[in-house]
């Protein structure tokens, strides 16, 4: 299927209806941090309704490193998120198959998207277990430079934040959770 814009705006319309929530103020109670893939659209995997997640969409679910002299999308949501909006819990979720973490594990002699490689690298490299796959690897270097926002452990250090890492296998249809403590995921 390949819809044009008015296949898309009849649709918009067709799908609008009473939905039974106010939009008045933007109350999201979940700051979702996840990739842009095309297969792992959170809404739809679990189906919330409007106002219920702010969403942070990258190629990758890159989370640099805080860095106030560097800003960027990533690090404004973040910040706008947990400072502004009602957050009580944070998800970083990665996928199976990730286009953006099997691009920079695999060699590209030459690099055709090094503007790709370069944002990738921002995650850093602080995972130590070579047995996970490339995008699992990712999630947990996402994971571990969230928790150093000073944003985040303000909120940790009030135990008015929740964060949870999950990683799903879109094949699978399944939901795996991170555990820091273990370094590894567990079946959900
Ligand atoms: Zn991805």
């Amino acid at each position: 299927m390949n819809p044009t814009i008015d296949d898309l705006i009849a649709q918009f319309k067709s799908n609008q209806q009473d939905r039974g929530v106010t939009l008045d103020t933007h109350q999201p109670h979940t700051l979702l941090l996840c990739c842009s893939d095309a297969r792992s659209d959170p809404a739809i995997w679990i189906k919330t309704d409007l106002n219920e997640l702010f969403i942070v969409r990258t190629p990758g679910n890159v989370i640099p490193p805080f860095d106030e002299q560097r800003p960027c999308g990533v690090i404004a949501g973040i910040t706008y998120a947990i400072e502004k909006l009602p957050i009580k819990q944070c998800i970083v979720l990665n996928h199976s198959n990730c286009g953006g973490a099997e691009y920079l594990h695999s060699c590209h002699e030459p690099d055709t998207l090094p503007q790709l490689t370069s944002w990738m690298r921002l995650n850093g490299n602080r995972d130590k277990n070579p047995t996970l796959d490339p995008s699992q690897r990712t999630l947990i270097n996402a994971y571990n430079n969230l928790i150093l926002y000073p944003c985040i452990q303000k909120r940790r250090q009030l135990e008015s934040l929740a964060i949870h890492a999950l990683f799903l296998d879109i094949k699978q249809a399944a939901i795996y959770r991170y555990q820091p403590e273990r370094d590894e995921f567990d079946h959900l």
